[in-house]
């Protein structure tokens, strides 16, 4: 098998209650792929319902903390960072950030899964798009994104364009909606990831798009690369198909973090 040589800074754990396998598998994979460094970002609990399908319970929190130290004492020769992939509701930041100071995170995701109070991403709620404005959905989505990006929570935005999931788009260009998130983006400093998981989607492609890249790049936001797996086996899922993405965009390098602080992994060279 061809060695990755890249990093998956997006992996969830059975905590979030709809992942499979043990940890250890995980960072087993990782090696076997070759993979040089690992982040698990399971869901932070849900603060605005209670749903133990989508994340983990509160009190759960800092059990994951102590299992990700664990499984980094097992595999000393991979290093492997403690994520959270958390929620953006707004009303809630000061909740957040209170929760989020509680533990050594070495980075946080910020997630969008929800659009005024509707799980958009959730299949079991796809009646939500009958009749919508798919313009205006996208609209409140980029424009949440980019309070997401203002609230000082997160180092990174998950998949940024998760709206494509399922493949419902609007008619006209939302190129405007792009570029007016992503300055509010750049102005945080925060980064955007290059996620995989789309490809596992109906959507059938890579968050982000093409064309939302470019204006990232344009703007100097760093990119982090994941694969959102949820069983061992997704673990650097499709990671290849990201490199000729980011090298064609302009990208040299991938962002990491170490206690919330940025670093660069230059990435592989070659095909
Ligand atoms: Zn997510
Ligand atoms: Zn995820």
């Amino acid at each position: 098998m061809k060695k990755l040589n890249l990093v998956d800074y997006h992996m969830h754990t059975v905590r979030c209650g709809h992942a499979e396998g043990r940890m250890e598998e995980y960072a087993a994979q990782a090696l076997e792929v070759g993979l040089r460094e690992i982040g698990f970002s399971d869901h932070f609990p849900l603060l605005h319902i209670e749903d133990k399908t989508l994340a983990m319970g509160l009190e759960e929190l800092p059990l994951y903390v102590g299992e990700v130290g664990e499984v980094r004492a097992k595999f000393p020769q991979l290093p492997i960072r403690l994520g959270i992939e958390v929620d953006y509701i707004p009303g809630y930041e000061d909740r957040l950030s209170s929760l989020l100071a509680e533990h050594p995170f070495d980075y946080i995701m910020g997630s969008l899964h929800f659009v005024d109070g509707w799980g958009f991403d959730d299949p079991r709620n796809l009646d939500g798009y009958e009749g919508r404005d798919l313009f205006q959905l996208w609209r409140r989505y980029f424009e949440l994104l980019g309070d997401a990006a203002e609230s000082g929570l997160f180092d990174v935005l998950a998949h940024p364009d998760l709206i494509k999931k399922f493949g419902f788009r609007p008619d006209a260009d939302v190129t405007c909606l792009y570029r007016e998130c992503l300055d509010r983006v750049a102005a945080a400093g925060v980064a955007v990831e290059v996620s995989t998981a789309g490809l596992r989607k109906p959507v059938g492609e890579i968050y982000p798009s093409e064309g939302f890249l470019r204006l990232c790049h344009d703007r100097g936001i760093a990119v982090t690369l994941g694969s959102d797996a949820h069983r061992p086996g997704e673990v650097g899922d499709r990671l290849e198909e990201a490199l000729p993405l980011l090298r064609r965009v302009g990208y040299g390098e991938v962002a990491v973090f170490e206690a919330r602080v940025r670093a660069y992994l230059a990435l592989p060279e070659g095909g």
